[in-house]
């Protein structure tokens, strides 16, 4: 979801585009915000009136199981989406939920505890307080 795609491009994956869910999938290209499902549905309901909750998490739930966007469970609040889909790592404000990215390789050894486990990805979380919070 980094480069633009094409309405062919989802027609290849199978999913069946209406304007409703287009208009989801080009808010969340290039979305650094890591928007929850309610941010989706609100910036969008003006523009579709007739657009349902539901609508904003089917497709979500479509998006991921096509590998283009990613849940974050890090906000204990409410589940947030990422449409950057490579391996990064995050930062998330106490105070006003803002998460943003990382994008550094963390060198770490793995946990001889996981030896035999086949480890396929892994996460580092800051969380603290976002240069707009931290002096209030
Ligand atoms: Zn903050
Ligand atoms: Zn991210």
């Amino acid at each position: 979801m980094e480069k633009r795609h094409t309405i062919e491009f989802y027609k290849k994956l199978g999913l069946k585009i209406t304007p409703q869910r287009l208009a989801i999938l080009e808010y969340l290209e290039n979305n650094r915000d890591h928007p929850s499902a309610e941010d989706i549905y609100n910036a969008l309901k003006d523009r579709f009136p007739s657009m349902s909750f539901a609508t904003v998490y089917n497709t979500l739930e479509v998006l991921m199981e096509k590998g283009l966007v990613k849940e974050l469970g890090i906000d204990s609040s409410k589940k947030r989406f990422d449409p950057v889909v490579h391996t990064h790592h995050h930062f998330i404000c106490k105070k006003c939920g803002r998460i943003l990215d990382v994008e550094r390789n963390f060198e770490i050894t793995i946990p001889p505890e996981l030896k035999d486990c086949d480890i396929v990805d892994f996460q580092v979380v800051f969380s603290g307080f976002c240069p707009n919070c931290k002096n209030k």
